[in-house]
């Protein structure tokens, strides 16, 4: 029987045929260096370029220590990072970006905080090379979700963690569809931690994560993880009711008394901007609701998360020279 690894680092790749190279060229020396048992894990999220024949170069050059899961089409950076966990058999597993943007030489750091008791244990980029945009709307959903989740993290957008052998399972049998890895994790951790990390700019290509894109991903770890929103809204919408009842009985008492100087005033009830007001709060509501009955849709339909075409693996009963 194959040595259970002591560690398993789990990379989700899409389209990055540039940078891979130089991951190959740092990550494994950077793991050699901290004399564990360990394995790597890609997951190839259907890349159209030539990643997978990149990744499948590297399985060959590193049979011990690579395996490589090929998805057939594109499901997303979570999905893959969920397939990795089902897939990997180490003690403790690491998740980072293929991009270079998590420094492979910080894993030690994460290493001997699980030494130190901690189940989970968070990246917080420190300088974080990143446009202002995403700095900026990072920190506005960080604090977002701090208010309306009891997910307690610094960095949430930050892919360098690592996790128990317990909580990897436990994901991995979660049958959520759309989730966000990190939190999901997150409320099967015991003792979480977090240490801080260098950040780098990508080593090549560009983002995967247009505006929409992130707007999704931060919808999926709003509503899969809190029903704020839903009950905001409620509460938004009784004021709403309470208050244009307020205004009837003012504009009713106001008619009575003073008569006529209601031009000014008439634009506090200016049937128009109160439609647009009202249209606009249905709109929200109902784009909100459909935020949750989509998630039911998708779970209800227990589509399987994603199919994989191949895995890149020795077979375990091969004994492992060293
Ligand atoms: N990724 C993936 N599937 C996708 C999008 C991204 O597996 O559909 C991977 C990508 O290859 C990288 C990681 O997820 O390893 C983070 O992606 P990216 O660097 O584009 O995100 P950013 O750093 O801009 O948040
Ligand atoms: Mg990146």
């Amino acid at each position: 029987m194959l040595e259970q690894p002591q560690l398993s680092v789990v990379i989700p790749v899409f389209n990055e045929e540039a940078s891979l190279p130089v991951l190959f060229a740092r990550l494994y020396p950077a793991l050699d260096a901290l004399g564990l048992r360990y394995e790597v894990i890609f997951i190839n999220d259907g890349s159209r370029d030539r990643s997978a024949a990149l990744l499948r170069e590297q399985w060959e050059r590193r049979p011990d220590t690579t395996r490589v899961v090929l998805f057939n089409a594109n499901y997303g950076q979570h999905p893959a990072i969920v397939a990795g966990f089902e897939h990997c058999r180490g003690e403790r597993v690491v998740t980072m970006d293929a991009d270079l943007q998590n420094p492979p030489e910080e894993i030690g750091k994460l290493l001997a905080a699980m030494d130190a008791g901690h189940d989970y244990v968070g990246g917080v980029r420190r300088a974080r090379e990143d446009s202002w945009f995403r700095r900026l709307a990072s920190k506005a959903m960080n604090r977002l979700r701090e208010r309306i989740t009891r997910i307690r993290m610094t960095d949430q957008g930050c892919m360098l963690r690592a996790y128990s052998r317990e909580i990897v399972a436990a994901v991995a049998a979660s049958r959520e569809v759309s989730t966000f890895i990190p939190a999901l994790a997150y409320t099967f951790a015991s003792n979480p931690a977090e240490v801080d990390v260098a950040h780098a700019g990508r080593a090549a290509g560009k983002s995967h994560y247009p505006l929409y894109k992130l707007i999704r991903l931060n919808f999926d770890l709003i509503t899969g993880f809190s029903l704020v929103p839903l009950q905001l809204f409620s509460m938004f919408g009784m004021f709403v009711s309470a208050a244009a009842l307020a205004t009837y009985i003012g504009v009713i008492g106001y008619r009575l008394y003073f008569v006529d100087w209601h031009d000014a005033a008439a634009v506090f009830w200016d049937r128009d901007i109160l439609a647009f007001f009202l249209v606009g709060m249905l709109l929200f509501g109902l784009g909100l609701i459909g935020e949750y009955v989509g998630r039911i849709y998708h779970q209800v339909r227990a589509r399987p998360r994603y199919m994989i075409r191949a895995v890149l693996e020795r077979p375990a009963e091969e004994p492992v020279e060293r």
